[in-house]
């Protein structure tokens, strides 16, 4: 297991407050990064001093603009590296999350401005999230849907998955999905609210939990 840094736990909290409505506590962090209370509260109270985010003790936490330009500068590193490592040295999109993960911390500005350039200035990485510009700026996104939301008898593109999970990413594969790929939503069953999607001729039932990891736009 690596090292959980600083700029960890500024992307982690960033993640978090992006949940509508949701204020985020000591105990979010350490569930999303599989540390200890402990040790989260802790950094909280580093960071806190240090500028990078707000903290009352029963209201949570809010990152601060110096906050938010760090975890838009690590996101933005971490999403080119995973595109460069899909785009240019041909890994699958299950491998490069684990591989950003610790390249984010160790580039510097100028690599990853040279790799920016060598792609382009790609507005997307390969799993459909948007990647900051220099300046933080994110590009305009789609109204993307998460699966449990599309419509009974529509059919959808995917546009976005969460790359959190190999195991995850390895099961998508398996079942064909990958990006821009069209599915029909064959039904929802009330039961558990799982969804049965027909990918090519083959159908899924995806648990709503698997489906919540799942973005779409309709395909019309
Ligand atoms: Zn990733």
């Amino acid at each position: 297991m690596p090292t959980i840094s600083k700029e960890d736990y500024i992307k982690a909290i960033y993640q978090l407050e992006s949940y509508p409505d949701k204020s985020v506590s000591t105990t979010d962090v350490a569930n999303k990064l599989e540390v200890s209370k402990a040790a989260t509260s802790e950094m909280v109270q580093r960071l806190s001093e240090q500028g990078f985010l707000n903290y009352e003790k029963y209201r949570g936490m809010s990152l601060t603009e110096d906050g938010k330009r760090t975890a838009l500068h690590v996101i933005r590193r971490h999403r080119i590296w995973e595109l460069f490592l899909v785009d240019v040295l041909g890994l699958t999109w299950s491998e490069v999350h684990a591989e950003a993960e610790i390249l984010e911390h160790s580039t510097s500005d100028f690599l990853i401005e040279r790799l920016d350039k060598y792609l382009r200035h790609p507005k997307f990485d390969p799993h459909g999230e948007p990647i900051p510009d220099k300046y933080g700026n994110l590009p305009e996104l789609p109204d993307w849907v998460s699966l449990p939301k599309c419509e009974v008898g529509k059919s959808y593109r995917l546009v976005k998955v969460t790359d959190s999970s190999k195991e995850l990413m390895d099961y998508f594969t398996e079942i064909g999905l990958s990006l821009n790929k069209v599915v029909m939503i064959v039904s929802r069953l009330s039961y558990d609210n799982s969804t049965i999607i027909q990918v090519g001729n083959d159908s899924f039932n995806i648990s709503e939990k698997i489906a919540s990891n799942l973005f779409f736009i309709e395909d019309v």
